[in-house]
Protein backbone atom coordinates (compact mmCIF):
# COMPACT_ATOMS: atom_id res chain seq x y z
CA UNK A 1 0.00 0.00 0.00
CA UNK A 2 1.25 3.48 -0.63
CA UNK A 3 2.46 5.61 2.23
CA UNK A 4 -0.68 7.38 3.51
CA UNK A 5 -0.27 11.49 3.49
CA UNK A 6 0.45 12.84 6.95
CA UNK A 7 -2.71 15.59 5.65
CA UNK A 8 -4.82 12.98 4.96
CA UNK A 9 -4.04 11.04 8.30
CA UNK A 10 -4.62 14.24 9.99
CA UNK A 11 -7.97 14.31 8.91
CA UNK A 12 -9.02 10.71 9.29
CA UNK A 13 -7.84 11.22 12.60
CA UNK A 14 -10.18 14.72 13.04
CA UNK A 15 -13.51 12.80 11.64
CA UNK A 16 -12.95 10.05 13.97
CA UNK A 17 -12.59 12.54 16.98
CA UNK A 18 -16.33 14.03 15.12
CA UNK A 19 -17.79 10.52 15.79
CA UNK A 20 -18.07 9.97 11.89
CA UNK A 21 -19.21 6.23 11.86
CA UNK A 22 -17.56 5.35 8.05
CA UNK A 23 -13.91 7.50 9.78
CA UNK A 24 -13.91 5.21 12.69
CA UNK A 25 -14.53 2.17 10.63
CA UNK A 26 -11.53 2.75 8.42
CA UNK A 27 -9.36 3.66 11.28
CA UNK A 28 -10.17 0.80 12.83
CA UNK A 29 -8.93 -0.86 9.55
CA UNK A 30 -5.92 0.66 9.00
CA UNK A 31 -5.17 -0.38 13.24
CA UNK A 32 -5.81 -4.22 12.46
CA UNK A 33 -3.66 -4.03 9.32
CA UNK A 34 -1.06 -2.83 11.24
CA UNK A 35 -0.28 0.05 8.72
CA UNK A 36 2.61 2.77 9.34
CA UNK A 37 -0.64 4.89 8.12
CA UNK A 38 -2.57 3.00 11.11
CA UNK A 39 0.09 3.76 13.72
CA UNK A 40 0.89 7.11 12.73
CA UNK A 41 -2.99 7.46 13.21
CA UNK A 42 -3.17 5.69 16.88
CA UNK A 43 -0.08 8.42 17.48
CA UNK A 44 -2.75 11.26 16.76
CA UNK A 45 -5.62 9.67 18.35
CA UNK A 46 -3.87 8.97 21.85
CA UNK A 47 -4.98 10.95 24.82
CA UNK A 48 -2.54 10.88 27.49
CA UNK A 49 -5.80 10.13 30.51
CA UNK A 50 -8.04 7.42 29.41
CA UNK A 51 -11.51 8.44 29.39
CA UNK A 52 -13.31 5.55 28.71
CA UNK A 53 -14.29 2.21 30.67
CA UNK A 54 -13.64 -0.56 29.02
CA UNK A 55 -15.72 -3.35 30.09
CA UNK A 56 -14.26 -6.81 28.80
CA UNK A 57 -17.34 -9.89 28.63
CA UNK A 58 -16.51 -13.05 28.60
CA UNK A 59 -17.66 -16.70 29.01
CA UNK A 60 -18.60 -20.13 26.99
CA UNK A 61 -20.27 -19.82 23.50
CA UNK A 62 -24.28 -19.45 24.43
CA UNK A 63 -23.67 -18.52 27.66
CA UNK A 64 -25.57 -15.11 26.63
CA UNK A 65 -22.97 -12.90 26.15
CA UNK A 66 -24.32 -11.36 23.27
CA UNK A 67 -27.88 -10.86 24.65
CA UNK A 68 -25.77 -9.59 27.77
CA UNK A 69 -24.03 -6.89 26.14
CA UNK A 70 -27.28 -5.82 23.59
CA UNK A 71 -29.07 -5.19 26.79
CA UNK A 72 -26.12 -3.11 28.58
CA UNK A 73 -26.11 -1.51 25.74
CA UNK A 74 -29.88 -0.45 26.04
CA UNK A 75 -29.41 0.55 29.49
CA UNK A 76 -25.97 3.06 28.60
CA UNK A 77 -28.42 4.28 25.67
CA UNK A 78 -30.72 5.14 27.92
CA UNK A 79 -28.30 6.85 30.40
CA UNK A 80 -27.47 8.90 27.08
CA UNK A 81 -24.04 7.37 27.10
CA UNK A 82 -21.95 6.17 23.52
CA UNK A 83 -21.33 3.08 23.37
CA UNK A 84 -18.55 0.78 21.64
CA UNK A 85 -18.33 -2.73 21.13
CA UNK A 86 -16.10 -4.80 19.78
CA UNK A 87 -16.34 -8.45 19.18
CA UNK A 88 -12.96 -10.29 19.50
CA UNK A 89 -13.00 -13.46 16.73
CA UNK A 90 -9.53 -15.01 17.44
CA UNK A 91 -10.93 -17.93 14.89
CA UNK A 92 -10.18 -18.65 11.72
CA UNK A 93 -11.64 -15.97 9.01
CA UNK A 94 -12.96 -19.12 7.47
CA UNK A 95 -15.03 -20.29 10.35
CA UNK A 96 -17.16 -16.66 9.75
CA UNK A 97 -17.88 -16.66 13.60
CA UNK A 98 -17.22 -12.52 13.26
CA UNK A 99 -19.73 -12.10 10.76
CA UNK A 100 -22.20 -14.10 12.12
CA UNK A 101 -21.69 -12.37 15.72
CA UNK A 102 -22.19 -9.18 14.02
CA UNK A 103 -25.37 -9.90 12.35
CA UNK A 104 -27.05 -11.04 15.55
CA UNK A 105 -25.83 -7.80 17.25
CA UNK A 106 -26.54 -5.38 14.56
CA UNK A 107 -29.88 -6.20 14.58
CA UNK A 108 -31.44 -4.73 18.18
CA UNK A 109 -29.16 -1.72 17.74
CA UNK A 110 -28.87 -0.98 13.85
CA UNK A 111 -28.88 2.62 13.15
CA UNK A 112 -28.25 3.57 16.48
CA UNK A 113 -26.34 6.35 15.85
CA UNK A 114 -24.53 6.00 19.62
CA UNK A 115 -23.62 2.13 19.19
CA UNK A 116 -20.89 1.11 16.90
CA UNK A 117 -20.16 -2.34 16.57
CA UNK A 118 -16.84 -4.15 15.13
CA UNK A 119 -15.68 -7.62 15.42
CA UNK A 120 -11.73 -8.31 15.90
CA UNK A 121 -10.76 -11.11 14.08
CA UNK A 122 -7.15 -12.55 14.61
CA UNK A 123 -5.86 -12.06 10.45
CA UNK A 124 -2.21 -13.29 11.03
CA UNK A 125 -0.03 -15.61 13.58
CA UNK A 126 2.24 -12.49 14.55
CA UNK A 127 1.02 -10.00 17.16
CA UNK A 128 -1.42 -9.89 19.55
CA UNK A 129 -4.95 -9.67 19.19
CA UNK A 130 -5.39 -8.02 22.28
CA UNK A 131 -3.22 -5.34 21.25
CA UNK A 132 -5.61 -4.53 18.38
CA UNK A 133 -8.30 -4.68 20.19
CA UNK A 134 -7.13 -2.11 22.82
CA UNK A 135 -5.62 0.12 19.96
CA UNK A 136 -9.00 0.07 18.26
CA UNK A 137 -10.71 0.62 21.73
CA UNK A 138 -8.14 3.86 21.53
CA UNK A 139 -10.27 4.94 18.28
CA UNK A 140 -13.90 4.41 19.92
CA UNK A 141 -12.37 6.37 22.79
CA UNK A 142 -11.40 9.40 20.88
CA UNK A 143 -14.43 9.03 19.36
CA UNK A 144 -16.22 9.62 22.32
CA UNK A 145 -17.38 6.27 23.62
CA UNK A 146 -17.75 6.27 27.48
CA UNK A 147 -18.14 3.02 27.71
CA UNK A 148 -15.99 0.19 24.94
CA UNK A 149 -17.39 -3.03 25.43
CA UNK A 150 -15.23 -6.72 24.75
CA UNK A 151 -17.25 -9.54 23.81
CA UNK A 152 -15.78 -12.74 22.94
CA UNK A 153 -17.05 -14.42 19.97
CA UNK A 154 -14.91 -17.20 19.34
CA UNK A 155 -13.53 -20.23 21.44
CA UNK A 156 -10.34 -20.27 22.83
CA UNK A 157 -7.54 -17.55 23.50
CA UNK A 158 -10.26 -14.85 22.84
CA UNK A 159 -10.93 -14.64 26.41
CA UNK A 160 -7.37 -13.89 27.63
CA UNK A 161 -6.95 -11.15 24.86
CA UNK A 162 -10.30 -9.53 26.20
CA UNK A 163 -9.17 -9.48 29.85
CA UNK A 164 -6.01 -7.92 28.92
CA UNK A 165 -7.45 -5.11 27.23
CA UNK A 166 -10.69 -4.61 29.94
CA UNK A 167 -10.58 -2.61 32.87
CA UNK A 168 -13.53 -4.68 34.06
CA UNK A 169 -13.91 -8.19 33.30
CA UNK A 170 -17.47 -10.23 33.52
CA UNK A 171 -17.64 -13.81 33.19
CA UNK A 172 -20.59 -15.15 32.05
CA UNK A 173 -22.00 -18.77 32.83
CA UNK A 174 -24.67 -20.68 33.18
CA UNK A 175 -26.40 -23.21 35.21
CA UNK A 176 -25.64 -25.63 32.76
CA UNK A 177 -21.67 -25.04 33.66
CA UNK A 178 -21.62 -26.35 37.09
CA UNK A 179 -18.80 -29.02 36.63
CA UNK A 180 -17.27 -26.85 34.19
CA UNK A 181 -16.18 -24.14 37.10
CA UNK A 182 -13.31 -26.34 38.36
CA UNK A 183 -11.80 -27.38 35.11
CA UNK A 184 -12.13 -23.84 33.94
CA UNK A 185 -9.09 -22.37 32.96
CA UNK A 186 -7.36 -21.14 36.35
CA UNK A 187 -6.56 -17.61 34.87
CA UNK A 188 -9.80 -16.62 33.67
CA UNK A 189 -11.33 -17.67 36.87
CA UNK A 190 -8.95 -15.48 38.79
CA UNK A 191 -9.42 -12.58 36.63
CA UNK A 192 -12.91 -12.07 36.79
CA UNK A 193 -13.85 -9.09 38.23
CA UNK A 194 -17.96 -10.18 38.16
CA UNK A 195 -19.31 -13.17 37.79
CA UNK A 196 -22.84 -13.32 36.26
CA UNK A 197 -25.40 -16.29 35.88
CA UNK A 198 -27.20 -15.89 33.40
CA UNK A 199 -29.93 -18.31 32.41
CA UNK A 200 -31.36 -18.09 36.02
CA UNK A 201 -34.81 -18.92 34.89
CA UNK A 202 -32.57 -22.57 33.93
CA UNK A 203 -32.16 -25.07 37.29
CA UNK A 204 -29.12 -25.70 38.58
CA UNK A 205 -27.82 -21.58 39.67
CA UNK A 206 -28.18 -22.39 43.42
CA UNK A 207 -25.08 -25.37 43.02
CA UNK A 208 -23.36 -22.83 40.34
CA UNK A 209 -24.00 -20.09 42.93
CA UNK A 210 -22.26 -21.80 45.76
CA UNK A 211 -19.05 -23.22 43.78
CA UNK A 212 -18.27 -19.66 42.50
CA UNK A 213 -18.75 -18.65 46.53
CA UNK A 214 -16.27 -21.33 47.22
CA UNK A 215 -14.10 -20.72 44.60
CA UNK A 216 -13.71 -16.57 45.25
CA UNK A 217 -13.18 -17.70 49.21
CA UNK A 218 -9.74 -20.03 47.66
CA UNK A 219 -8.83 -17.46 45.24
CA UNK A 220 -8.65 -13.95 47.91
CA UNK A 221 -5.17 -14.84 48.86
CA UNK A 222 -3.51 -15.65 45.70
CA UNK A 223 -5.52 -12.87 43.15
CA UNK A 224 -3.31 -10.48 41.87
CA UNK A 225 -0.21 -12.87 41.73
CA UNK A 226 -1.98 -14.46 38.76
CA UNK A 227 0.92 -14.23 35.68
CA UNK A 228 -0.21 -12.67 32.89
CA UNK A 229 -1.49 -14.98 29.48
CA UNK A 230 0.87 -14.24 26.60
CA UNK A 231 -0.99 -12.55 23.99
CA UNK A 232 1.09 -12.78 21.08
CA UNK A 233 1.56 -16.81 22.19
CA UNK A 234 5.65 -16.72 20.82
CA UNK A 235 7.50 -17.03 23.51
CA UNK A 236 8.83 -14.20 24.04
CA UNK A 237 9.91 -12.23 27.45
CA UNK A 238 6.69 -11.74 28.45
CA UNK A 239 5.72 -7.93 29.18
CA UNK A 240 4.06 -7.51 32.42
CA UNK A 241 0.84 -8.29 31.16
CA UNK A 242 -2.78 -7.52 32.96
CA UNK A 243 -2.37 -4.03 33.89
CA UNK A 244 -3.95 -5.89 37.54
CA UNK A 245 -2.74 -7.12 40.48
CA UNK A 246 -2.68 -3.50 41.78
CA UNK A 247 -5.85 -2.95 42.85
CA UNK A 248 -7.94 -6.44 42.51
CA UNK A 249 -7.05 -7.37 45.70
CA UNK A 250 -9.64 -4.50 47.50
CA UNK A 251 -12.16 -5.14 45.27
CA UNK A 252 -14.91 -7.89 46.73
CA UNK A 253 -16.07 -9.72 43.80
CA UNK A 254 -19.66 -10.29 42.62
CA UNK A 255 -21.81 -12.36 41.50
CA UNK A 256 -24.81 -11.22 39.27
CA UNK A 257 -28.32 -13.39 38.45
CA UNK A 258 -29.84 -12.59 35.11
CA UNK A 259 -31.97 -13.80 32.94
CA UNK A 260 -30.43 -11.79 29.72
CA UNK A 261 -33.40 -12.85 27.64
CA UNK A 262 -35.58 -11.53 29.58
CA UNK A 263 -33.53 -7.80 30.70
CA UNK A 264 -33.42 -9.44 34.29
CA UNK A 265 -31.03 -8.79 36.87
CA UNK A 266 -29.45 -6.24 34.12
CA UNK A 267 -29.28 -3.22 36.39
CA UNK A 268 -28.18 -4.57 38.85
CA UNK A 269 -25.03 -6.27 36.15
CA UNK A 270 -24.49 -2.63 35.71
CA UNK A 271 -24.42 -1.42 39.05
CA UNK A 272 -21.49 -4.23 39.61
CA UNK A 273 -19.45 -2.93 36.56
CA UNK A 274 -20.09 1.18 38.00
CA UNK A 275 -19.08 -0.27 41.62
CA UNK A 276 -15.87 -2.22 40.31
CA UNK A 277 -14.70 0.68 38.03
CA UNK A 278 -15.38 3.67 41.26
CA UNK A 279 -13.65 0.76 43.66
CA UNK A 280 -10.14 0.72 40.80
CA UNK A 281 -10.37 4.51 40.36
CA UNK A 282 -11.03 5.35 43.88
CA UNK A 283 -7.40 5.63 45.23
CA UNK A 284 -5.87 8.07 42.77
CA UNK A 285 -2.36 6.03 43.95
CA UNK A 286 -3.95 2.27 43.55
CA UNK A 287 -5.12 3.85 40.09
CA UNK A 288 -2.28 5.68 38.74
CA UNK A 289 -0.46 2.74 39.40
CA UNK A 290 -2.74 0.41 37.96
CA UNK A 291 -2.45 2.91 34.29
CA UNK A 292 1.83 2.91 34.44
CA UNK A 293 1.25 -0.56 34.66
CA UNK A 294 -0.93 -0.80 32.01
CA UNK A 295 1.68 1.71 29.85
CA UNK A 296 4.40 -0.50 30.23
CA UNK A 297 2.92 -3.64 29.30
CA UNK A 298 2.09 -2.20 26.23
CA UNK A 299 5.15 -0.25 25.53
CA UNK A 300 6.78 -3.68 25.97
CA UNK A 301 4.55 -5.74 24.16
CA UNK A 302 4.25 -2.62 20.91
CA UNK A 303 8.01 -2.96 21.25
CA UNK A 304 7.83 -6.50 21.02
CA UNK A 305 5.32 -6.88 18.04
CA UNK A 306 7.41 -4.47 16.17
CA UNK A 307 10.97 -5.79 16.62
CA UNK A 308 9.05 -9.56 15.71
CA UNK A 309 7.84 -8.05 12.28
CA UNK A 310 10.77 -6.08 11.49
CA UNK A 311 13.04 -9.16 12.15
CA UNK A 312 11.02 -11.55 10.85
CA UNK A 313 10.69 -10.11 7.58
CA UNK A 314 13.96 -8.57 7.45
CA UNK A 315 15.20 -12.04 8.18
CA UNK A 316 12.62 -13.31 5.47
CA UNK A 317 11.94 -16.03 7.89
CA UNK A 318 8.58 -17.42 6.22
CA UNK A 319 10.82 -18.94 3.09
CA UNK A 320 13.57 -20.42 5.43
CA UNK A 321 10.81 -22.09 7.05
CA UNK A 322 9.47 -23.53 4.13
CA UNK A 323 13.03 -24.44 2.77
CA UNK A 324 13.60 -25.66 6.54
CA UNK A 325 10.62 -28.21 6.72
CA UNK A 326 11.87 -30.11 3.37
CA UNK A 327 15.33 -30.42 5.34
CA UNK A 328 13.71 -32.16 7.91
CA UNK A 329 11.33 -34.09 6.44
CA UNK A 330 14.66 -35.38 3.93
CA UNK A 331 16.09 -35.82 7.71
CA UNK A 332 18.81 -33.16 6.86
CA UNK A 333 18.66 -31.61 10.08
CA UNK A 334 16.64 -31.55 13.29
CA UNK A 335 14.63 -28.67 14.23
CA UNK A 336 16.24 -27.52 16.87
CA UNK A 337 19.21 -27.72 14.52
CA UNK A 338 16.90 -25.56 11.98
CA UNK A 339 15.88 -23.04 14.72
CA UNK A 340 19.67 -22.40 15.95
CA UNK A 341 21.14 -21.94 12.83
CA UNK A 342 18.25 -19.88 11.38
CA UNK A 343 18.36 -17.80 15.03
CA UNK A 344 22.02 -17.44 14.64
CA UNK A 345 21.44 -15.75 10.80
CA UNK A 346 19.43 -13.10 12.52
CA UNK A 347 21.63 -12.72 15.56
CA UNK A 348 25.26 -13.76 14.59
CA UNK A 349 26.08 -13.21 18.50
CA UNK A 350 23.16 -15.73 19.36
CA UNK A 351 26.07 -18.49 19.66
CA UNK A 352 24.62 -21.40 21.89
CA UNK A 353 26.91 -21.40 25.54
CA UNK A 354 30.09 -23.09 25.86
CA UNK A 355 29.50 -24.74 22.30
CA UNK A 356 30.85 -23.02 19.14
CA UNK A 357 32.64 -20.74 21.39
CA UNK A 358 34.48 -23.38 22.70
CA UNK A 359 34.14 -22.32 25.91
CA UNK A 360 32.20 -22.50 28.92
CA UNK A 361 30.22 -19.86 30.53
CA UNK A 362 27.31 -17.62 29.32
CA UNK A 363 28.49 -16.92 26.19
P1 LIG B 1 -23.28 -16.13 23.36
O1 LIG B 1 -22.87 -17.19 22.41
O2 LIG B 1 -22.62 -16.30 24.69
O3 LIG B 1 -23.13 -14.74 22.82
O4 LIG B 1 -24.83 -16.37 23.66
P2 LIG B 1 -26.14 -15.66 23.04
O5 LIG B 1 -26.34 -14.32 23.64
O6 LIG B 1 -26.07 -15.75 21.57
O7 LIG B 1 -27.26 -16.61 23.64
C1 LIG B 1 -27.36 -17.99 23.31
C2 LIG B 1 -28.79 -18.44 23.42
O8 LIG B 1 -29.24 -18.37 24.77
C3 LIG B 1 -29.73 -17.59 22.61
O9 LIG B 1 -30.68 -18.42 22.01
C4 LIG B 1 -30.36 -16.69 23.65
O10 LIG B 1 -31.65 -16.28 23.27
C5 LIG B 1 -30.41 -17.60 24.85
N1 LIG B 1 -30.41 -16.88 26.14
C6 LIG B 1 -29.73 -15.77 26.45
N2 LIG B 1 -29.99 -15.41 27.72
C7 LIG B 1 -30.88 -16.31 28.22
C8 LIG B 1 -31.51 -16.47 29.49
O11 LIG B 1 -31.32 -15.70 30.42
N3 LIG B 1 -32.33 -17.55 29.61
C9 LIG B 1 -32.55 -18.43 28.62
N4 LIG B 1 -33.36 -19.45 28.83
N5 LIG B 1 -31.97 -18.31 27.42
C10 LIG B 1 -31.13 -17.25 27.21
Amino acid sequence: MASRRTDEIEDLAQRVRSGDRRAISRAISWIEDQTPAGRKLLDRLYSPRPRSHRVGITGPPGSGKSTIVSELTRLLRARGEQVGILAVDPSSPFTGGAILGDRIRMQSHQGDPGVFIRSMASRGSLGGLATATYEASEALEAAGCSRILFETVGVGQSELEIIEAADTTVLVLVPESGDGVQVMKAGLMEAGDIFVINKSDREGGDRLHKEISLMIEMGRERRGAVAAPSSAGLGLPRDRGLARGVSETAWERRICRTVALRGEGMDDLLASIEAHRDQIQSDAAVWSARQEQRLDSRLRTQLRDRILHGLWKAGHLEEWIGDGLGRIRRGEISPYGLVDELVRRLLPEDRPAGIEAGKGGDR
